[in-house]
């Protein structure tokens, strides 16, 4: 392996380091201007297993100026030669899919298995930007006598993605198919949890035949984002991470003219009523909140339980109760993640609510990360901090109530809006709540709705600051501009005022 090359060869869990992670700027490795690195942590292990550069306004001037210089030659190379870059990339990815899940599951803590899904899911991102050559062909019309109006989707320009640590090579390729297809040149700033996905995805980009300048992968923390989100040559920005920060880098990309689509944290709440099926539920509800060690903004959080539905919640502490930590289940991110999350159980626990499921003590021999179980709060009421904010951990906080609509009056009260589900054998029931819940997203006797492509992904209300969805052909707009040409050649008898 040398220097800058971060190909990653692991095959077991055993700790792996990797390159110190420089940013991707024209084609090349650099160091950031102010030479700041800070370590990147193995989440099962708790240790450093490199070092990740610190970017600030500087860099971002030099990824801007090599998007730039990239930019007209990528935006005139024909759409389908763009699209020909994604297919290589695809089969790239395809030939090292093992070394990128097991890099995902290195850095950001997931189970081999959980990273490689997230690594396919990223991948059938890209399918849909290969098949946008065969969807977005424009429109025209003859609108009056020898008049043609005709309308083509243009490339922003230069523009720029933002990502969180949890899916470190799915998330960016929620933006990176429908970006460049379009012709856009992009800088890409990865979570400093995770850096090393996204400069493999630019590695093997470049190996793909995408050219230097194209894609630049921009490492850092605040001053990197705030760097893009402040630059005038950057058209459109897509951040995907926590509420708070979502709707910061919203409103300062906003308020400087720019094209901004933020996606936030969530808080997904699932009905259960007593004619659900009871193994369908239980089992979907255990994946959905242990899954990816509950860190993922489609995670169940609260389930509300609809009369008697104790049958399905004993099934759930069993079910839970055989998770293998460390097998089945992986880490969480950090020591403060670690913290937060406890303190929400420790919190609803002196509140009064009743743990039926304790991760708190849980620990792995040989692994001395960042270990927290399943954990599953009973009697769980509005007052406590559980019941409402988003805890991002596997935890489950379930809320007995009286009937359906008090439920939905529940998910409807909480801000946020990812994602929502009912557990029924009615389709009336589900009809109801379906119409009702307030969420982007919602399921039917599914825990983990996550639309597949070429279904867009996003949230409502407190989930997602600005408009349209992120991937799908929502994507495809975000990251282009509709020209409309209207044309006329001869002179017509019968022309119109308009035209
Ligand atoms: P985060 O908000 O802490 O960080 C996201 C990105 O913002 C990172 O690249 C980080 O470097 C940057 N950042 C952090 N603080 C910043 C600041 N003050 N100013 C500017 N930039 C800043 O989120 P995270 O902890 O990496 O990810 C977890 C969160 O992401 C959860 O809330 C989860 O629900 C959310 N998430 C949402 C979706 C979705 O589709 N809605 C998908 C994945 C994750």
């Amino acid at each position: 392996m040398s220097e800058n090359t971060y190909a990653f060869s692991a095959r077991s869990y055993d700790f792996q380091s990797c390159a110190k992670a420089k940013n991707w700027i024209g084609g090349e490795w650099r160091d950031a201007q102010s030479g700041t690195t800070m370590p990147v942590l193995n989440p099962r292990y708790g240790k450093p297993m490199g070092d990740v550069v610190v970017s600030d306004a500087k860099d971002i001037e030099a990824a801007v100026a090599a998007a730039k210089a990239a930019l007209p030659g990528w935006k005139t190379t024909p759409f389908k030669e763009r699209t020909q870059v994604l297919f290589r990339l695809k089969h790239l990815m395809e030939e090292n899919l093992e070394e990128l899940s097991w890099l995902a599951s290195h850095e950001n803590g997931k189970t081999y298995g959980e990273a490689k899904a997230s690594v396919l899911k990223g991948i059938e991102c890209l399918e849909m930007g290969t098949s946008l050559q065969n969807m977005v062909a424009g429109g025209q019309m003859e609108v009056s006598r020898g008049v043609h109006c005709q309308v083509t989707y243009e490339p922003v320009g230069i523009c720029a993605g933002v990502t969180p640590f949890n899916f470190p090579v799915m998330v960016p390729l929620w933006m990176l198919p429908q970006a460049l297809v379009a012709g856009n040149t992009f800088i890409l700033k990865p979570s400093e949890q995770v850096p090393y996905g996204s400069l493999r995805l630019a590695e093997l980009a470049k190996e793909a035949g995408l050219p230097a300048g194209v894609l630049n992968v921009i490492n850092g923390t605040k001053a990197a984002v705030e760097g893009l989100a402040d630059h005038p040559e950057i058209g459109a920005v897509a951040f995907v991470g926590s509420t708070k920060v979502a709707k910061i880098v919203y409103q300062r990309g906003a308020a400087v003219g720019k094209r901004m689509l933020c996606l936030g944290g969530a808080k997904n709440h699932l009905v259960v009523v007593p004619d659900a099926n009871i193994d369908l539920t239980a089992s979907n509800i255990a994946a959905s909140f242990t899954g990816c060690a509950g860190q993922r903004c489609m995670a169940a959080a609260v389930m509300l339980a609809v009369g008697d539905t104790q049958k399905i919640i004993d099934r759930v502490v069993d079910m839970v109760g055989k998770v293998r930590l460390g097998v089945d289940m992986g880490p969480v991110i950090t020591k403060e993640a670690h913290a937060r999350i406890t303190g929400f159980i420790d919190q609803a626990e002196k509140m009064g609510a009743k743990i039926l499921v304790d991760g708190r003590n849980a620990k792995v021999a040989g692994a001395d990360g960042h270990w927290i179980g399943p954990t599953v709060i009973d009697q769980v009421t509005e007052d406590m901090p559980v019941a409402c904010d988003e805890v991002f951990g596997p935890v489950l906080a379930i809320r007995r109530v009286a009937t359906l609509d008090e439920a939905i009056a529940i998910e409807n009260r909480c801000p946020y809006g990812n994602a929502a589900s009912i557990y029924t054998s009615s389709g009336h029931v589900a009809r109801y709540a379906i119409e009702r819940f307030e969420a982007g997203m919602c399921a039917i006797n599914i825990g983990v709705p996550v639309p597949r492509e070429p279904f867009s992904f996003g949230g409502w209300n407190d989930s997602k600051f600005g408009h349209g969805d992120i991937t799908g052909f929502d994507g495809y707009r975000f990251w282009t501009r509709p020209r409309k040409v209207t044309s006329k050649w001869e002179v017509q008898a019968d022309t119109n005022w308009m035209s």
